[in-house]
């Protein structure tokens, strides 16, 4: 779900400037749009009264978004019939008459798609975030090939001068060895010849 824009009205439901409503505040959590008959809790979520008597069909007692107790403050305002924010409910006729006429007379609207409420679009951020990694990706996979070039290069470079070392040795034995033969042979020579 798109981040909502919400002004600090909504945390601060109970004292209020009502004119300053602005469409985002007044939204139902679980209908997704304008409240009706607002029950606000003492959490400052608020909620059409219809909304949260579904929620407190099953008596948990918690307000349905942050679950902090409410069941001391639910009981009073039942008691004293003060369940419905009257002050909100008033302030929400009075700035938004066309939606709430509208649900109402079950108009669905589908406040979640105003753009100017959507700060930045879900896919925007996964779309900026996959152009970086691959850039990443990218840089680490190249990095990786020159770190490969580098090492084949040595690894060359070391079997070049084995291969010279063992030309070198095989060339010195081949001398010893005719060395060895001449000296064999000069030892024969040496040797006194009997007929
Ligand atoms: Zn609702
Ligand atoms: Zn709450």
């Amino acid at each position: 779900m798109a981040p909502r824009r919400t002004s600090k009205i909504l945390k601060t439901f109970n004292k209020v400037d009502y004119k300053a409503l602005i469409l985002n505040d007044v939204l139902c959590p679980i209908c997704r749009s304008i409240l009706i008959e607002p029950v606000s809790l003492p959490c400052s979520h608020g909620f059409c009264s219809s909304c949260f008597d579904g929620t407190m069909e099953n008596a948990n007692l918690v307000c349905p978004l942050c679950r902090i107790r409410i069941g001391s403050w639910l009981r009073k305002a039942k008691k004293e019939a003060k369940l419905v924010n009257e002050e909100l409910w008033n302030a929400i006729k009075d700035k938004f008459p066309q939606q709430v006429k509208n649900k109402l007379n079950g108009i669905d609207e589908d406040f979640e798609e105003e753009p100017e409420i959507i700060v930045s679009y879900p896919g925007e951020i996964r779309k900026e975030y996959q152009i970086q990694k691959q850039k990443e990706d990218e840089e680490f996979r190249k990095k990786c090939e020159a770190d490969i070039r580098a090492s084949e290069e040595l690894i060359r470079k070391i079997k070049e001068e084995e291969d010279f070392e063992k030309a070198v040795l095989e060339e010195k034995l081949k001398l010893d060895e005719q060395v060895a033969k001449k000296i064999g042979r000069g030892i024969c020579v040496d040797q006194p010849i009997n007929f």
